[in-house]
């Protein structure tokens, strides 16, 4: 690494906290400075010194059809010449809006947001009024974004009741969400057994992607589906990731389930900043100026983001790449573990549609898949930190941490792929 990048991470920490402006950034999982990148193409990066990287991290999963798609690009240039922000109705996103309600027969009615966070944020506070109730079921391990009430973590006593996760959130506004184990079916039925008529929502990432990739046993969002709407409380899909991922409709199509509101970010604009909410009919009439649910944005439906959103979804829609995408990603997936195993690494690829997650050391788990964060070995942290830097040194970067999941994009060539597995086989974990 040239001394570039340390003068100017040393210049960043000066002016912001941690020099970074999001905190996996800094690089902090993985030890070492922030390569800061000037321009990426494709599927790679270039460093401020011309340096290239075979990026698998795709800015944490917006592009799936990688840096600079040629099409989405056109879109937005000939938008910059309609002017960037108007404040007004406008038709793009009105155009966008009625693309994903006619694919997406559950979202039947959409709000454009500038986050998956603020799309978050609204969901849980369309829940609470629809229903009258306050409290939020979540799941450890599964991540929705920096609102207050979703950055905590599982209490000890009282019944499932969470404690802040993040300095500055207070006990109180924790106190109303209940933060229950992944893949427990029995911790589901307890929790509406004790909490039942006060639930408001319960909130998913239905493939969760934020702490490493959680595989969840077969019927699992079934099961929670039937405990909720038994229960009166309605199903938020967060699928900041997994929708227009693992297919165009995510995982509400994938699995039948129809959530009563969803939650999407990331592909949903195409590398600028969209998220969006949307659900039934009913539920989004609460919000204003429909009704009395109050939700608001200066930028919001930003004509650029909307184009950009717009182009990467049509061509989604046309070109369908998702089936190619998995199969790829398991042939990787794949390669990655036998170049491993030859080395005498013990290491398993977790892998689903176009996410993959290279874990390191002895699964402990009857069926050997991490399901649960508690299930990821001791040893992931710093062997994925090590083979990070290894990589990195032969230009390829990864998600600087271990417990970030790898996303392949439609740029990615096969030359590309085969070099990660040889990289990585090379490194041995890099011990
Ligand atoms: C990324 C993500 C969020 C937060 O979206 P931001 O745009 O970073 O605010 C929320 N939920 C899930 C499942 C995510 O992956």
């Amino acid at each position: 690494m040239s001394t570039t990048h340390e003068n100017l991470f040393e210049r960043s920490k000066k002016v912001s906290p941690g020099g970074v402006h999001s905190p996996v950034r800094g690089f902090r999982g993985v030890g070492g400075t922030p390569r800061f990148m000037a321009s990426a193409q494709g599927a790679e990066l270039i460093d401020v010194d011309g340096k290239r990287y075979i990026d698998f991290c795709q800015s944490w999963g917006p592009l799936l059809l990688g840096h600079q798609d040629p099409e989405v690009r056109e879109a937005v240039q000939s938008a910059l010449g309609r002017g960037w922000s108007y404040g007004t109705a406008e038709p793009y996103s009105l155009e966008l809006a009625e693309l994903i309600t006619s694919s997406l027969p559950w979202v039947e009615k959409i709000r454009f947001v500038n986050s998956g966070t603020e799309a978050v944020m609204a969901a849980l506070r369309v829940a609470r009024a629809a229903t009258g109730r306050s409290k939020i079921l979540k799941f450890d391990g599964c991540y929705h974004g920096h609102v207050d009430s979703m950055l905590v973590k599982a209490g000890s006593g009282l019944a499932e009741m969470a404690v802040s996760d993040s300095a500055g959130v207070s006990d109180s506004v924790a106190a109303e969400t209940i933060v229950i184990p992944l893949n427990d079916f029995q911790a589901i039925d307890k929790a509406f057994a004790a909490h039942g008529k006060e639930i408001a929502a319960v909130i998913v990432e239905p493939i969760p992607a934020n702490n490493g990739l959680l595989l969840q046993r077969d019927g699992f969002l079934p099961h929670l589906a039937r405990a909720a709407r038994a229960a009166g409380a309605p199903v938020i899909f967060d699928e900041v990731i997994t929708g227009f991922r693992v297919g165009f409709g995510g995982m509400a199509e994938k699995t039948g389930i129809k959530p009563d509101l969803c939650t999407y970010g990331k592909i949903i604009g195409g590398g600028f900043p969209v998220g969006a909410y949307g659900g039934r009919k009913d539920l989004m009439d609460l919000v204003a100026p429909a009704g009395p649910v109050y939700q608001a944005g200066t930028l919001s439906a930003n004509p650029i983001a909307m184009t950009a959103g717009l182009a990467t979804l049509k061509k989604l829609k046309r070109d369908k790449p998702y089936a190619e995408l998995e199969r790829r990603v398991e042939t990787l997936s794949r390669a990655i573990e036998r170049a491993l195993a030859s080395k005498g690494v013990a290491c398993h690829v977790q892998n689903a549609s176009s996410m993959f997650w290279t874990v390191f050391g002895e699964i402990k788990t009857p069926d050997r898949v991490v399901r649960a964060p508690q299930d990821i070995p001791s040893a992931q942290k710093e062997t994925y930190a090590r083979s990070f830097h290894a990589l990195l040194d032969q230009g390829i970067y990864l998600a600087p941490s271990g417990y970030e999941v790898s996303f392949l994009s439609t740029s990615h060539t096969q030359a590309q792929l085969d070099r990660l597995v040889e990289a990585l086989g090379a490194t041995g974990g890099a011990r």
